[in-house]
């Protein structure tokens, strides 16, 4: 059975049809402003035509969509904000359901990072006790326990990103806060702090000096993994994790953020807590893309 998926970017949209292996067909991507919200979803629902039609299948025979968000969603169909696309709280539905055919298309939403999560379990054999970290232009995190994605009271479990990581000299964040994990080992944290080194303007350029043995660079790197594993310390003594994936831009660093990742994680967290395995996400490049289309396929479907 093929599934239409739409991962919806701050900055670029992917659409593809995915199966229940989580095989992709037909990938379209496009860059697609979110100022104007109805014109963001007629273009995203344009790229899920586009890969429909490349790969010979009706788009109007499309039983289900599962749509990544980049931002917190209530696991129904209310966006409750995203900053990184400038949106505020809306419904999605009735911007969404004209642009499919009646009888209805069952529809799915998620955020990008729980999506994640979800698709590590549903497609990677991620287990049913994990933390998915997102580690991009912010840090986004999501949590698995039980089996089950935690979403908490008001839908704001697994914000790991807003987690206080540093309380003597503390970075101001996007939430408003100070001293926030994403403040201090995003891409956008590593890229402030490579320019101070004058090593170049973004995390990549960092990157690229610190597989050179640039020892600043190099330290830039270990100082983000060291904030990542104090907060994945904390996080695992409250929700005693099998494992921990992480994905997005900066994680193909894996690398170079691990050694940072492994001091601070095992010095700080309860040993009753420490077999965990950390490990780079099994899905690459698609995490998101997956993500939406494991919404259409629930656990213990086939
Ligand atoms: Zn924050």
């Amino acid at each position: 059975m093929l599934v239409g998926a739409i991962d919806c970017g701050g900055t670029k949209v992917l659409a593809a049809l995915v199966d229940e292996k989580g095989t992709v067909f037909s990938p379209q991507c496009a860059s697609i402003p979110t100022r104007d919200k109805a014109r963001y979803f007629v273009d995203s629902v344009a790229l899920l035509r586009a890969s429909c039609l490349e790969h010979g299948v009706a788009f109007d025979s499309l039983d289900r969509v599962g749509i990544s968000i980049p931002g917190m969603t209530d696991g129904g169909d209310r966006v409750l904000g995203s900053p990184s696309a400038g949106w505020g709280e809306f419904s999605v539905t009735p911007l969404l359901r004209p642009l499919f055919p009646e009888p209805a298309v069952q529809l799915f939403l998620e955020n990008d990072v729980n999506a994640c999560a979800l698709a590590e379990q549903r497609f990677a054999a991620g287990g049913d006790d994990f933390i998915w970290l997102t580690v991009s232009t912010g840090i986004g995190g999501a949590v698995v326990s039980g089996g089950r994605l935690l979403r908490g009271a008001t839908f704001c479990a697994g914000e790991i990103g807003h987690m206080k990581v540093e309380f003597d000299n503390p970075a101001p964040c996007g939430c408003g806060g100070r001293g926030c994990l994403e403040a201090h080992a995003s891409g956008t944290a590593i890229g402030r702090a490579s320019v101070v080194a004058g090593m170049g303007s973004d995390a990549a350029a960092c990157a690229e000096e610190a597989k050179r043995g640039n020892p600043l660079a190099l330290e830039i790197w270990q100082r983000a993994g060291r904030y990542i594993g104090r907060a994945l310390a904390a996080v695992s003594c409250v929700v005693n994790p099998r494992s921990i994936y992480l994905g997005g831009g900066v994680a193909r660093s894996f690398a170079l953020l691990v050694p940072g990742i492994k001091e601070t994680f095992t010095r700080d967290v309860l040993p009753q807590c420490a077999e965990v395995e950390i490990q780079p996400t099994r899905l690459g490049y698609n995490a998101s893309l997956l993500g939406a289309a494991s919404l259409c396929f629930p656990m213990g479907s086939a």
